[in-house]
C-alpha cells in the first residue's frame, strides 16, 4: 500500500478535491479514481491488479503485494 502525498505528487499523479489521477504500481497505466464514483476504489482499468482508493484525507493505492495488508 502506498499513499500520494498531496504536497508531493509525482510525475504520473494527480489530486483535486473529489477527484485523483494515480499510476497503477503493477502496469504503469494512469487512471482516476474518484471519491464520489468509486466508494470502494477503483481497480485498474488496464490490468485490475492495483486498486486506488480516495477519502477526504487520503489516496491509497493497493498491489497485489498488499493482499496481507488488508
Ligand atoms: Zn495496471
Amino acid at each position: 500500500m502506498r499513499y500520494l502525498d498531496k504536497s508531493a505528487l509525482g510525475q504520473h499523479e494527480d489530486w483535486y478535491g473529489n477527484n485523483a489521477a494515480v499510476c497503477c504500481t503493477s502496469c504503469g497505466k494512469v487512471f482516476i479514481v474518484s471519491a464520489v464514483l468509486h466508494r470502494k476504489g477503483r481497480s485498474c482499468p488496464a490490468c485490475g491488479l492495483c486498486t486506488a482508493t480516495i477519502t477526504k484525507s487520503q489516496v491509497a493505492i493497493t498491489d497485489p503485494t498488499d493482499q496481507d495488508a488488508g
